[in-house]
């Protein structure tokens, strides 16, 4: 049969521009407030739910910069080539150790780098610096200041300071900061959880055999990617077929599991779109029908009573993941409990080849950015078909020229803004 017996065309969607459904998404957003606890080891990548200061002082004792003899300043600060000042070694002190004597005038400690000042000492004088012989150390050139080559405790933080702010994502850095004040549990948000599920008849998973007029299921794979590289917990659901029965009770499971659903395709204008209407019938407010964006312009956004937030994502496998990228990530970002900036980076860039805008939406193209041996930044778009369908030449680009609402065509070297993904 073709067609339906009674013809229905469906509205005209509402269309919002890119920047007006960002801050409705990060308006309707609110932060997870659950937090747990989560041991040191495990805390990478996490977003802190406290805000951690330490109970030591950062260094924790007076320590030694440098391999060399720690002495008074007042004993060497006229010493020459010509004229060293002779000082007496009364110990060694390699890191860890406690130093057992207190520095007297004329006197000086070898010591190493990170070992403790031995009280009476102020000024470390670096090997290079001296000569030695027995007992004998013969400084050779003043230290141009006291303190010269001395951590002092408390130089970089005192204790009780703040060191890591609440919001903060644990990364590198953070993970010393925190081992280093001994946090060896952290309370940390928990992890958003999100439903993510693929609809079309057409769709197959990659393990079976594509008959004519399939499609394999990307969008799950990139999605499920995309979720686990920015900390949340991908609830799979497979892929649903375009049927209004099925979607709904998927829909339904997923709004009643999820912080956050994920589903792609059927949110067109197309006689086998369901999303929109589900997400009524199944009492969402819609907030977003679609976007000036291209890619991406038929995104739906809704809300539930539960907090749940609805996102229904075109199908195109270049779409759904320019759609996650805009929209999606500044959403995960401020429901993981990070603290803000949410939005995208954007950095400007000189494209290296001529490119053309939608004169209705704000378009994104794909490409590669590298800095050149000044430091500017270039943009290269990919080559090949910029469809929202083409997944193939996404590979290895690592950002979106951003260009604005307006046809126009932009010129090789013209500056344009870029927005970093991944
Ligand atoms: P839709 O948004 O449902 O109209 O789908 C738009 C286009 O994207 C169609 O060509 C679909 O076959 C394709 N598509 C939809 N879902 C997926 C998916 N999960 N993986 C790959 N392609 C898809
Ligand atoms: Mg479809």
């Amino acid at each position: 049969m073709i067609g339906k017996t009674t013809v229905q065309i469906k509205q005209a969607k509402s269309m919002l521009t890119v920047n007006q459904a960002e801050s409705l998404i990060l308006d309707i957003i609110s932060p997870l407030d659950q937090t747990e606890t989560c041991s040191l080891e495990n805390v990478f990548n996490r977003v802190l739910a406290e805000s951690v200061s330490s109970h030591l002082d950062f260094p924790y004792w007076d320590n030694s910069a440098m391999d060399g003899y720690a002495v008074k300043f007042e004993d060497v600060q006229g010493a020459t080539p010509n004229q060293p000042v002779v000082l007496t070694v009364i110990e060694e002190i390699p890191a860890g150790r406690k130093p057992q004597l207190t520095l007297r005038s004329q006197q000086a400690a070898r010591i190493f780098t990170g070992a403790m000042l031995p009280t009476g000492a102020d000024t470390v004088v670096m090997q290079e610096n001296t000569t030695s012989q027995g007992d004998r150390v013969s400084i050779l050139i003043a230290p141009s200041k006291p303190q010269m080559f001395v951590r002092k405790k408390g130089e970089y933080a005192e204790a009780g300071k703040i060191l890591l702010a609440k919001g903060t994502m644990i990364k590198e850095p953070e993970m010393a900061i925190l081992a280093t004040a001994q946090k060896n549990e952290v309370t940390v948000y928990r992890r958003p959880l999100v439903a993510i599920f693929s609809t079309g008849d057409e769709l197959i998973s990659p393990d079976k055999t594509l008959e004519p007029g399939q499609i394999i299921d990307s969008n799950q794979f990139a999605l499920t990617s995309f979720l686990q590289g920015q900390g949340a917990i991908p609830l799979n659901l497979g892929i649903v077929a375009d049927d209004r029965d099925r979607l709904r009770e998927t829909m339904n499971q997923a709004i009643n599991r999820a912080d956050l659903v994920l589903s792609t395709g059927g949110v067109s204008v197309g006689d086998y779109d369901y999303v929109e209407e589900l997400l009524k019938e199944l009492g969402g407010e819609i907030l977003i029908q679609s976007v000036a964006i291209k890619p991406g312009k038929p995104l739906t956004v809704a809300r539930f009573a539960n907090g749940c937030i609805y996102f229904g994502i075109p199908g195109n496998p270049v779409s759904a993941l320019v759609s996650c990228w805009r929209f999606v990530q500044p959403a995960l970002k401020k429901l993981s409990g990070l603290a803000n900036p949410w939005r995208p980076n954007f950095i400007k860039a000189r494209t290296k080849n001529s490119l053309k805008t939608d004169s209705k939406r704000e378009t994104y193209l794909w490409g590669k950015v590298h800095w050149d041996d000044q430091g500017n930044a270039q943009f290269q778009g990919a080559s090949g078909s910029h469809s929202s369908g083409n997944l193939i030449n996404l590979a290895q680009t690592n950002c979106l020229a951003c260009l604005p609402q307006g046809e126009q065509i932009i010129d090789i070297d013209q500056d344009i803004l870029v927005m970093l993904i991944g």
